[in-house]
């Protein structure tokens, strides 16, 4: 049985006629002979719709009833879409990921898969011709409904795609591959043909989000080639796949960008050993992932310590740094939401120098002030101000070559 994992993002399963569209790429997986495992997100907006309510009916929604509202949303698309292809003909039925089964952590809304027991999908797939498989949830092993966090039906498709052997797992989104920079924000992005599973790690960090994260991660550690291409198109995507030396021979393959940061600063906190785990410990602790951290100097006994959290969690973090405050008697800590990461990234920059040097000067030629720095081995990350974002995306795919009417640095 030559089984391959379709995935549909939420603009490709919006409505009717779009789901009409998502019928033609199965018929055609069909017609090559595969056993198609479709996976569908919810709706586009649906999401949202969803957690709005859970914010308009309670002051601090409970988060695995979060996880029992917002998955709905795919529930929903896999039972019209199921509908759907057996009125043209085609043996189908949807499953869950209580009936798959898809066990994951109990960390709601972040939750992790743990296993995959694909024996009843393969059975079921002996008797229908399609299996349509509710994207984003999966269920604790006591029985709970959990979700994987925002974009997750990508890592439910991979997931499913390693399980299940598949020979390559097919991403169907909104647009025709994976771009040098998101496409919606420049209009001289390049589409990529391929991009290795490290590059694609570093631009999904960094805010591409055409894939999450964890998909990435699962691809990687599973070889799972995986093919980003657009629902509305015929046209070859990105292949997502290991490295190899043409990919080495290119210096920068993509910016990527992040608007969802904010700034923390602790400012003149006791230097001594212990406070970075007394900080860090706490955030860790409650989920919240840090990116960038810079400590200054210490002068008198004291240091500031700056870092970035999601923007989201900079309630919770704020409360946890008050209470750091109050007990090592640092002074006060300050925040700021107006800033955003842009990042250039490229496993050519393993092997060469001076590609720091050269985003900095690109900034600074548009007088784009950078308030701190990380670096990877093949990445280099900013943090500006957000309102430069758009003008630092470009500056730095010119600077490095990208627009699809030249050639690459
Ligand atoms: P889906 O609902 O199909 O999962 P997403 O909205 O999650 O789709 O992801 C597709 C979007 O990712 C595109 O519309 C695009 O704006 C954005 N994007 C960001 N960076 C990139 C990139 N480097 N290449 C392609 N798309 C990107
Ligand atoms: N519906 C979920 C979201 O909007 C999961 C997904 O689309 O991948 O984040
Ligand atoms: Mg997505």
């Amino acid at each position: 049985m030559r089984i391959l994992v379709q995935k549909f993002g939420g603009t490709s399963v919006a409505n009717l006629e779009c789901m009409k569209q998502v019928r033609e790429k199965v018929r055609r997986a069909l017609r090559d002979g595969y056993k198609p495992v479709v996976v569908l997100s919810a709706r586009s907006g649906e999401t949202n719709r969803l957690l709005a309510l859970a914010d308009e009916w309670s002051t601090d929604p409970d988060p695995a009833e979060v996880d029992a509202l917002i998955a709905t949303g795919e529930q929903v698309s896999v039972a019209l879409f199921s509908m759907l292809l057996k009125d043209s003909g085609i043996k189908a039925r949807s499953m869950t990921g209580f009936r798959v089964p898809i066990t994951t952590s109990d960390a709601f809304g972040r939750a992790r898969i743990m296993d995959i027991d694909a024996s009843r999908l393969r059975k079921e797939l002996e008797t229908h011709d399609v299996i349509v498989v509710a994207g984003f949830r999966g269920v604790t092993p006591e029985g709970r409904i959990t979700t994987l966090g925002r974009g997750g039906s990508d890592t439910s498709a991979v997931a499913l795609a390693a399980a299940l052997g598949s020979v390559e797992c097919e991403i169907y989104t909104d647009v025709d591959g994976v771009y040098t920079t998101d496409p919606n924000l420049c209009s001289t992005a390049r589409k990529l043909d391929r991009v290795s599973y490290d590059e694609m790690l570093e631009m999904a960090s960094m805010g591409a989000k055409v894939l999450q994260i964890r998909s990435v991660e699962f691809a990687k550690k599973y070889k799972v080639p995986v093919h980003v291409r657009s629902t509305f198109t015929d046209t070859p995507g990105t292949m997502v796949t290991q490295e190899d030396c043409e990919m080495e021979a290119v210096l920068v393959s993509g910016i990527a960008y992040d608007k969802d940061q904010a700034r923390v600063t602790l400012r003149s906190v006791p230097d001594r050993p212990g406070v970075s785990a007394a900080i860090f410990g706490p955030l860790s602790q409650q989920g919240i992932l840090v990116d960038m951290i810079v400590q200054n100097p210490s002068r008198d006994g004291v240091t500031d310590m700056t870092f970035t959290v999601p923007r989201r969690d900079l309630k919770k973090t704020l409360a946890l740094m008050e209470e750091i405050r109050a007990r090592t008697g640092a002074q006060e800590v300050l925040h700021d939401t107006q800033v955003a990461k842009v990042s250039a990234i490229g496993v050519g920059m393993r092997n060469h120098s001076g590609v720091a040097a050269k985003a900095f000067a690109a900034l600074h030629a548009e007088n784009i002030n950078i308030l701190m720095i990380s670096t990877s081995e093949i990445k280099i990350t900013c943090l500006i101000e957000e309102k430069y974002t758009e003008l630092a995306v470009r500056t730095l795919h010119d600077a490095f070559g990208l627009n699809h009417d030249l050639g690459n640095a």
